[in-house]
Formats: structure tokens, sequence, C-alpha cells
């Protein structure tokens, strides 16, 4: 058992499994994306080990991005609009996968996927490590999933809680 700040997590999933599961995954994508050097646009801060990991097990031409997401008041019916900070690839008529660490709700991406989709892409999938189906608010549709968890909050591999525990090389899960 570990403690971060005020909360104790317990180990969740190894890194042993994570690897495997990350050399698997890249070899799906590999096989799929076969001479159509595609766009790999990774979401920053938590995807950061994922995205690197997956990246290198990749055999083909590929090329990556890192972006940030930042959230501010707009006008739409939702208040809210995510804007991508430091895509700086004309995703215009390319093949775009997007990594994330970890599908929750599916806010975020519901909120900015259409922004990607309005930029068009030749096609755009999308890669998680981690998915909660049973906190699903706005259904994403996934093409490729590394792990589906339940809905409990987890740290590691990238992923923090109050900004400390993304070194750790395991997935831990809050204890209780
Ligand atoms: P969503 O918009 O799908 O609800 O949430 C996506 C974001 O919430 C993720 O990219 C991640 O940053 C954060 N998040 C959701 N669940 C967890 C969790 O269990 N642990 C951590 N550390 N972050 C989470």
């Amino acid at each position: 058992m570990i403690t971060i700040h005020d909360k104790n997590f317990v180990p969740y999933i190894s890194e042993t499994e994570i690897k495997e599961k990350v050399k698997k995954i890249a070899r799906q994508i590999s096989d799929d994306y076969r001479g159509l050097k595609p766009l790999f646009v990774a979401i920053l801060n938590g995807a950061f080990m994922f995205a690197s990991d997956l990246f290198k097990e990749l055999d083909i031409e590929a090329e990556i991005a890192f972006i940030k997401l930042a959230s501010y008041k707009g006008t739409t019916s939702t208040g809210k609009v995510l804007t991508a900070i430091g895509l700086d690839a004309d995703i215009h008529n390319r093949h775009v996968v997007i990594i994330e660490d970890i599908v929750d709700t599916g806010k975020t991406l519901h909120t900015f996927l259409p922004t990607l989709e309005h930029s068009q892409p030749k096609s755009l999938k999308l890669v998680t490590l981690l998915h909660k189906p049973e906190a699903t608010v706005h259904p994403i549709a996934i093409d490729y999933l590394c792990f589906i968890i339940p809905n409990k909050f987890v740290v590691g591999y990238g992923l923090d809680y109050d900004g400390l525990g993304r070194n750790l090389k395991e997935i831990y899960q809050l204890e209780g």
C-alpha cells in the first residue's frame, strides 16, 4: 500500500501487465496503420507516459504531437469550450489517433472531438489506457483500449492525485 497526500492506494495493474498490453495494442495499431503515416495526438498531462511507451512500440512510420486542453467560458449551450494548446501539426487530411490516459465520464472528449473533426482529418480514432464504463455520461467510441476498470480513482503511470503519483510504474487504486 502507498499513501499520497491524505489517501491510501493499493496496487491494481502491475508494470508487467501494462507493458504486455501496451505492446499488444501497439502491434494492432501498427497493423492497421501501416503505410498511412498516422499522426498521434497525445493529451497532456496524464497520457505522457502511456504515449511514450506506446509510440516506442510502433513499428511503422508515424508522427506524434502533444497537446494540452484548456477550458474557457464560451458562448455554447454548455458554457464551456475546450481548445487545444500546442497543436501545430495540420491534421487536415491526416489519419489522426488521439492518445488519452482515461475515459471517465467522456465529457472531455465529447467536448473536444468536434473541434478536431472540424479540421477534417482523413480519419479520427482514439486509443486510451483506461476506461471506466460505469462512469459514462457521454458515450465515446473507443477504438483501442488497454484496460476496463471499475469506477474507482486510480493513480500512477502518468496519472496523478493532486499533482503526485505520476512517476509510479504501476497503476494503483484508491483503497476501500
Ligand atoms: P472525463 O472527461 O472522461 O470525465 O475525464 C477525463 C479526465 O479526467 C482524464 O483525462 C483524467 O485526467 C481525469 N480522470 C478521470 N478519472 C481519473 C482517475 O481515476 N484518476 C486520475 N488520476 N485522473 C482521472
